[in-house]
């Protein structure tokens, strides 16, 4: 018996985006552009119940699907995008959007099916698509219809003969976000060649240009949708790990069945931390929205000054600039080294982000500032 890594794991390349940051570790005074994560703590009264928690003694397993109250407070949250989900068998709670993703793929993809991933995106679908034994069927977005998914995208890469189709929107990499119309088209698309859809939808409380709309809400979609949401974003609890996914009884039920097996239940200290953050939390959130939506502006604001082309991207915190001269990786490569400033090149989020860079803008203005004016200097 040997240790080899099995086939499936052996063939999935480590992440371009960590491949990216044992660079910029290695060197002083760097400003990272790179992270996908909050600079923000986690509202207060979120950690505050996680250490009341503890003090209680409250450390032991919960129910598989999550807490009940906890599944409660999630089903009333949803209802701000017009989704009813019930508590009992229609939620599921993970550790992180990630748990969820996985579950998915290993739930409810058969060895062989086609799953259709939209691209640019982050970075764990194709993998666990892959970790699952399915097939990965590249769609790519384009700039020019600022990264949203349509039906030609759809159509050219012939993901008519798909069984899944995963995407994101508010979107990691490049903050491109759909509207209902834009929406309605990806759904027709999916009814008419029964197509089973996972989406994304960790940043729709970062939406900057009218409120996020779930393909869930539409016509004949809520039997057909997975939804993955989760805390790490919105309010800015990456570390305590944890996340939901909404759907029909049969696909979370199957979830459920591998997530009992393999996480048992999602972090309890999490849970109570989220069940707060639901109760008190909504103008933490706000708050820290407005913030990024600065940020946001700030950073368009310069890329523009430095004749940087970047399509107006309104969710999530990222941008997406053309990367100048167009070899992304020589660029960021270079940049790091003479400015320290890190950037993704644009190819480490899959197929239609060659030839950009993702710049993440949940670091203070004052960073920011210094970022972009060090670039401007690379630039020129
Ligand atoms: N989906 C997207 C689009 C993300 O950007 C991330 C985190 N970078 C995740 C899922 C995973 O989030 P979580 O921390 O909830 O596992």
């Amino acid at each position: 018996m040997t240790f080899d890594p099995s086939e499936r794991v052996a063939d999935v390349p480590p992440s371009g985006i960590r491949r990216f940051f044992e660079l910029a570790e290695e060197m002083d005074d760097v400003i990272s552009l790179g992270v996908g994560e909050p600079d923000f703590s986690a509202p207060w009264a979120a950690r505050e119940a996680a250490i009341t928690s503890l003090e209680l003694g409250r450390t032991s397993y919960t129910a598989n699907r999550g807490k009940r109250e906890l599944r409660e407070a999630i089903a009333a949250e949803v209802r701000r995008w017009n989704l009813e989900y019930d508590p009992d068998d229609e939620i599921l709670v993970t550790a992180g959007a990630s748990e969820a993703i996985d579950l998915a793929f290993r739930a409810l993809v058969d060895p062989g099916d086609t799953v259709a991933v939209a691209q640019p995106c982050y970075v764990s679908y194709t993998p666990g698509v892959t970790f699952a034994g399915g097939e990965v069927l590249d769609v790519p977005t384009r700039a020019d219809e600022a990264f949203t998914l349509t039906r030609a995208a759809l159509q050219s890469a012939g993901a008519e003969a798909a069984d899944v189709l995963v995407y994101c929107y508010p979107n990691n990499p490049t903050g491109a976000t759909m509207d209902r119309e834009e929406l309605a088209e990806v759904a027709a698309f999916c009814r008419e060649h029964d197509i089973a859809v996972l989406a994304d939808e960790i940043y729709a409380d970062l939406t900057y240009d009218g409120e996020h709309v779930s393909i869930a809400e539409l016509d004949g979609m809520r039997e057909r949708t997975i939804v993955f949401n989760g805390f790490s974003k919105a309010y800015a609890m990456t570390g305590m790990r944890l996340g939901y996914a909404l759907g029909p009884a049969e696909p979370i039920a199957a979830m459920n069945r591998v997530h009992q097996y393999t996480m048992l239940s999602a972090p309890t200290t999490a849970q109570h931390a989220a069940i707060e953050a639901l109760k008190s939390c909504r103008e933490a959130v706000t708050e820290m929205r407005s913030q990024y939506d600065r940020r946001r502006n700030f950073v368009l604001s310069r890329f523009a000054e430095m004749g940087v082309d970047c399509f107006e991207a309104t969710g999530a915190f990222y941008v997406f600039p053309e990367c100048p001269g167009g070899d992304a990786e020589a660029f960021a490569e270079d940049l790091l080294e003479a400015e320290s400033v890190a950037m993704v090149p644009g190819g480490a989020f899959g197929a239609g982000g060659e030839g950009h860079l993702r710049a993440s803008y949940a670091t203070g203005l004052e960073e920011l500032r210094e970022a972009m004016d060090r670039l401007e200097r690379f630039v020129s």
